[in-house]
């Protein structure tokens, strides 16, 4: 039997200075951990093969599948503010492209299949905790609706890999509509590759932004196109409380998903400060910093774009300065027309944005957590027994009481009846989230004790982030003082 996966590849074309062709590194002894069915299907794939032991071997990167032609990506980025001209995938190999059910060309990409041209001093490998990891955050952002890339499968290898101490090794399967980067542009750019940025810019357009393709300007056109996307992204995460942890240009997505998951994490309690990543100790990644670095690394695709914006630099120069001041807008816009969702109004008036920033501050004085304060207010709609539920939330509950009363008043004077507002706002403020010490719980049954119960389980409720689930109630409460996670880690 040969599994075969219906590749149309387009990467592959572009000139051999993009990627390296390297094949994945065999691994001892695999073993399929967990498969995403339904997105097996949506690819094209059969699940059934890929659940079984060539599938496990092609999926550990053991094997490679019939018609891959696998390659590791070349690509630049500044991390934590600092130009490295050449990063590329140290440790990942693109398997190649198929066409989705939708016919969206999506990425199929082995992560920790060991070395390539551009591992530099890493061994291409990944641990289980950070695989594990990324599984379910991944999939926590699909379920509630935020752009990112997938997870297909993740794989023990049966060997193990040298951290601080030795960890079992796993390979995870990572679904991408691309996997070019603002730091893809950079490499080039950084070569004085003029050629390489615009072969790269009209593949992105053809695959990402095809509409800009007719417009008079079309790479000052893409810029834009992506720059709404990125400044629509960080909205939906600061909206969920999400903290990316490291918005290197290298981890800053073309297509507008996000990926990366490093030290990511979901604030529990409200803090426009919060960092968890233990390598990012002057909070530059902070979670309301974000949509401030969003716009310092499209800031860098504008530069590598400036030959193609314009003959004339200062015209050039013009151009994306124009473009990247749309940013604030359209942050703005999105995050303002988010909150406004999150407090249940249903038009916008002035005021509002001091009703919900109000609110905002007086959570991160009393200490309240993001995701519960929502969803409870969400049930606040319906009574007082809600209100209680809101106010437990707040070190002071006064602090609550005060601006409850004022938004009362506020939705009072819309038609909607409790009833439609409820159902409005409970499905955009989740219950479920991937809460840290839920996530470590996991790490830690699977890696100590081979323990993949409490991950499935921890899968199952966050695909429904938007549900009550009652068997599950658990799962929404914030962390018990003890179980609290402080930081978090690569662990690459
Ligand atoms: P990241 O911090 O995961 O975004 O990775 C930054 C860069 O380091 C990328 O070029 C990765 O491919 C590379 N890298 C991370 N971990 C490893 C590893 N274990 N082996 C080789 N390269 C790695
Ligand atoms: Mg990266």
């Amino acid at each position: 039997m040969t599994i075969h996966f219906p590749f149309q590849n387009t990467y592959t074309a572009l000139p051999p200075s993009f990627f390296a062709r390297v094949e994945p590194t065999p691994v001892a002894s695999p073993r399929l951990i967990k498969l995403n069915r339904p997105l097996a299907i949506q690819l094209g794939l059969d699940p059934d093969l890929l659940d079984s032991p060539e599938g496990a071997e092609i999926l550990a990167g053991k094997r490679v599948p019939v018609g891959a032609d696998p390659i590791a990506m070349a690509y630049a980025g500044h991390q934590f503010g600092h130009f490295v001209p050449q990063l590329g995938d140290g440790r990942a190999i693109l398997l190649g492209e198929v066409i989705d059910a939708d016919g969206v060309r999506r990425d199929i990409q082995l992560k920790g299949s060991g070395p390539t041209p551009f591992s530099r001093r890493g061994d291409g490998r990944a641990a289980l905790g950070p695989v594990l990891r990324e599984y379910v955050v991944s999939e926590a952002m699909a379920a509630l609706g935020i752009p990112t890339t997938r997870s297909l499968a993740a794989v023990i290898t049966g060997e193990n890999v040298m951290r601080e101490i030795p960890l079992p090794g796993a390979v995870l399967t990572r679904v991408a509509s691309s996997h070019i980067r603002v730091g893809t542009f950079q490499y080039f750019a950084a070569r004085g590759d003029t050629e390489g940025v615009r072969r790269l810019a009209d593949h992105v357009i053809a695959r990402h932004y095809p509409q800009v393709a007719e417009f008079d300007r079309p790479y000052r056109a893409l810029l834009e196109a992506v720059l709404e996307r990125q400044a629509d992204l960080v909205a939906r995460w600061l909206l969920v409380g999400f903290i990316h942890g490291v918005m290197n240009t290298d981890n800053s997505s073309i297509s507008g998903e996000t990926i990366d998951y490093g030290p990511c994490a979901f604030m529990d309690h409200y803090d426009p400060a919060k960092v968890f990543s233990s390598i990012d100790e002057q909070g530059r990644y902070a979670y309301a910093n974000q949509p401030r670095i969003a716009l310092w690394n499209l800031t860098r695709l504008a530069e590598c774009l400036l030959p193609l914006l314009a003959d004339d630099k200062d015209e050039a120069i013009e151009e994306a300065q124009a473009a990247l001041g749309g940013f604030a807008e359209r942050f703005a816009s999105a995050y303002q027309a988010g909150l406004q969702k999150k407090i249940g109004l249903f038009t916008t008036r002035d005021g509002d944005e001091a009703l919900v920033q109000d609110l905002l501050d007086a959570m991160a004085k009393n200490q309240a957590d993001f995701t519960l304060t929502f969803r409870r207010l969400s049930d606040a709609v319906l009574g007082l027994k809600g209100d209680t539920e809101v106010r437990q939330l707040f070190a002071e509950p006064a602090g609550y009481d005060e601006w409850a009363a004022r938004w009362r008043q506020r939705t009072s004077e819309e038609p909607q009846d409790p009833a439609e507002r409820h159902a409005a706002m409970r499905s955009v403020n989740p219950a479920f989230i991937p809460r840290n010490h839920r996530v470590e719980a996991v790490i830690e049954a699977a890696v100590n004790r081979d323990d993949f119960a409490p991950f499935e389980e921890l899968l199952a409720v966050l695909a429904n982030p938007y549900e009550d689930q009652p068997a599950f109630a658990g799962y929404a409460d914030p962390p018990e003082p003890h179980q609290r996670v402080l930081q978090t880690f690569c662990g690459t």
